[in-house]
């Protein structure tokens, strides 16, 4: 056991139990299923649904039988990313668990302390004879990390209780009290291909930071899609441009930080299409000074072609205009908090399949006609430039609560404990808060978690310190 020297000892046990069953998003069989025997071994009351979300319930404690329920909930499933050269198959080993005392981390991979500490802390509370804490009702959800499915699923019926600690939030004093609703836009053109003869180019887009679409939208980076299609646009004052194919970034959510496109240029037309994109760069780099400095854009040919396959001009203009025209980054702020970013979108995956191109676009508002709206737009816009719009996976944001008892109750045990006042905060990325107050009528939630950096990548790490103080907190709430 690499971890069975650290504090509080159960907590890392169960801890190091998950990370040694797969779990990544859409992988969740496994870990699901270790859940209910966890809770049958018990004779705990526990139901798993179609899609593998887990409900554990189990009597107050002694002399806490008779209080209000509480429902403690996390998601069982994590973002499963490895280095390239990682010896290790996410989809069936466990985890290489390792710690330094003051972090835990996993050789090679992501840790999955998203959200694998919220799991650990229910299993140590329900496993412990002598912590003192009411009725619990632990929830714990599936494939959150790929559009909160389970919650959007999960009946909450049977449940008793009327207030729920989300621990799913990475920062040790930071109270999550709303948060914004979302929905992924797919805008798909159909684009007919003709044969084409001139200078086969490429250009890459790249060294952007990127980051995360909620939390990293206000930042103004660049986002290499929009750029890679704005740069060809001002390549056509030089020459007509047939596009070949178009593409960037990994997930919706994720600001894209590289793309790229092939495309055919008039032979006799590298040098201005090479001063074009020079100056497009220049513009840029201008821009984007202090906020994306190391944007970079690369040009290279390939060579003369003759009856190459390509997007006709008109449709190779219709694309690139479309992608420029679009809204992206933040679309509004907040009155109310100050700083918090109210409507905002990313235009995060750019692909090209044959004579398809699909535009993938994230939504985030905290208002939830204003994320309508929004929809509206896009969807108008792809439209008129003959695209077909869709949305999916549409998630309802958390709407602050201005008399929660949960919060108060909260932030009074942390006052006492820690002689100061937690931050209460709004943020602007989803949480399964909102899908599940929906469900149950006058819930009152709130949102915590241990400190935990870089998650969803192979840098992840979780801080031992951090998740022995939200423990003792967590345990203090319930008494
Ligand atoms: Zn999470």
């Amino acid at each position: 056991m690499a971890l069975e020297n650290l504090q509080p000892a159960s907590v890392f046990k169960f801890f190091e139990e998950i990370c040694s069953i797969p779990h990544g998003s859409g992988n969740v069989d496994m870990i699901s299923d270790y859940l209910v025997k966890f809770a049958s071994d018990r004779n705990l009351d526990v139901t798993q649904d179609a899609e593998k979300n887990v409900i554990i319930k189990a009597p107050g404690s002694k002399g806490y039988e008779d209080k209000e329920p509480v429902i403690l909930q996390g998601h069982m499933d994590m973002v499963a990313v490895k280095e390239p050269d990682a010896d290790i198959d996410m989809t069936r080993d466990g985890l290489k668990v390792t710690t330094d005392g003051e972090y835990v981390w996993a050789e090679g991979t992501s840790l999955g302390g998203d959200d694998g500490i919220a799991v650990a802390y229910c299993l140590a509370l329900l496993d412990s004879g002598d912590i003192p804490h009411p009725p619990l009702e632990v929830v714990i959800t599936t494939n959150e990390e790929t559009g909160m499915y389970g919650a959007a699923a999960i009946d909450l019926s049977g449940l008793k209780s009327r207030k729920l600690i989300n621990i799913d939030n990475e920062e040790e004093g930071v109270f999550i009290v709303s948060c914004a609703g979302g929905a992924r836009v797919y805008s798909e053109l159909e684009l007919p291909r003709e044969k084409v003869s001139g200078l086969k180019c490429r250009i890459l887009v790249r060294d952007l930071l990127g980051g995360h679409s909620g939390e990293m939208i206000k930042c103004g980076r660049g986002n290499a899609n929009i750029i890679a299609a704005r740069t060809l646009l001002d390549a056509l004052s030089q020459t007509g441009v047939n596009l070949i194919s178009i593409k960037g970034g990994v997930a919706d959510n994720a600001i894209p930080s590289m793309a790229s496109a092939e495309f055919i240029i008039g032979a006799d037309k590298e040098d201005d299409v090479k001063k074009s994109v020079g100056t497009t760069l220049e513009h840029l780099k201008a821009e984007l000074e202090g906020k994306d400095d190391n944007v970079d854009i690369s040009f290279e040919t390939e060579g003369e072609v003759s009856d190459e396959e390509a997007f006709t001009l008109y449709d190779s203009v219709r694309l690139l205009k479309l992608i420029c025209v679009y809204p992206d980054g933040v679309q509004a702020m907040s009155a109310q908090v100050e700083g918090l970013v109210e409507t905002s979108l990313n235009l995060g995956i750019l692909k090209t399949d044959g004579n398809k191109v699909t535009i993938e676009q994230s939504v985030r508002s905290s208002v939830e006609s204003s994320k309508a709206f929004l929809i509206d737009k896009l969807t108008c816009i792809g439209e008129a430039f003959g695209a077909k719009v869709s949305v999916s996976g549409r998630y309802p944001g958390w709407k602050y609560n201005s008399k929660s008892e949960l919060r108060e109750h909260m932030v009074s045990v942390y006052r006492k404990l820690y002689g100061k006042d937690p931050k209460v905060m709004a943020i602007h990325a989803g949480l399964e808060c909102g899908l599940l107050s929906e469900k149950i009528e006058g819930l009152d939630c709130i949102s915590i978690g241990p400190d935990m950096d870089d998650i969803h990548s192979t840098s992840e790490r979780l801080s031992v310190k951090s998740a022995a103080n939200v423990w003792d907190f967590l345990k203090a709430c319930l008494e």
